[in-house]
């Protein structure tokens, strides 16, 4: 009799051994209701645990973004961390962008210009627009004049500095520099006219697989 009532349910078991004692006692002695009682409540557990699981997971933390901080010159200043390193232009003073002469792909005899002119007075300073290493520092009569090769650390990109003013460059091969930091200055020599800066942007390595982007998106991007 203790198993058939076992078979029942709990509620029939406890209702039962409510009226009589002495069988409950013998329910309760009966080792197959713990276990029938468990398996009946079981399936309660998983839609709990289901529940659990549908929580939202938590919100992504924003990530900086390098467009917004390289807009937001004036709130910049309330930010020690983003004004230290929000990207600067390589011209420090006074500057213009030229004609079309002075554009990126603009004809140049038996090539195209591979880079962007900035025109500025002879001396202004130029500066690292971010953090990287200096991988080169040169000297090229016929042409780049004094240059500067820099890698734009966490981009793919180099960026190249040429026609500089002699004896203005400040760093060398292997420097790291932040952004701000003093390379040189602008000057007319090698193969220039005035005193500019010809900026280059590389994708990829300088002269070593990467290939000349136009620059005038990333120098806008800094020019304030
Ligand atoms: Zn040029």
């Amino acid at each position: 009799m203790a198993f058939r009532l076992a078979r029942l349910g709990v509620l029939a078991v406890f209702a039962i051994s409510l009226a009589l004692p002495a069988a409950a006692s013998a329910t309760s002695g009966g080792a197959s209701a713990p276990p029938e009682t468990g398996a009946g409540y079981n399936p309660g557990a998983p839609s709990g645990g289901a529940a659990a699981g549908a929580v939202e997971p938590p919100a992504r933390p924003p990530k900086p973004s390098k467009h917004s901080s390289g807009g937001d010159h004036k709130g910049t200043h309330r930010k020690k961390h983003s004004t230290k390193s929000r990207p600067r232009f390589p011209i420090a003073g006074p500057h213009n962008y030229g004609g079309p002469a002075a554009r990126f792909g603009a004809p140049r005899g038996n090539h195209t210009h591979q880079g962007q002119d900035v025109l500025a007075a002879e001396g202004t300073p130029l500066v690292a627009p971010l953090r990287g290493y200096v991988k080169y520092v040169s000297d090229q009569p016929c042409c780049a004049g004094i240059y500067i090769v820099m890698h734009a650390s966490g981009t793919p990109y180099d960026f190249v500095f040429m026609h500089l003013q002699p004896g203005s460059v400040r760093v060398g091969q292997g420097q790291s520099v932040q952004p701000g930091t003093r390379i040189g200055s602008v000057g007319h020599t090698g193969d220039a006219t005035g005193p500019h800066l010809h900026f280059e942007v590389w994708d990829g390595a300088w002269q070593a697989g990467g290939h000349p982007i136009d620059p005038l998106p990333l120098l806008l991007s800094w020019d304030h």
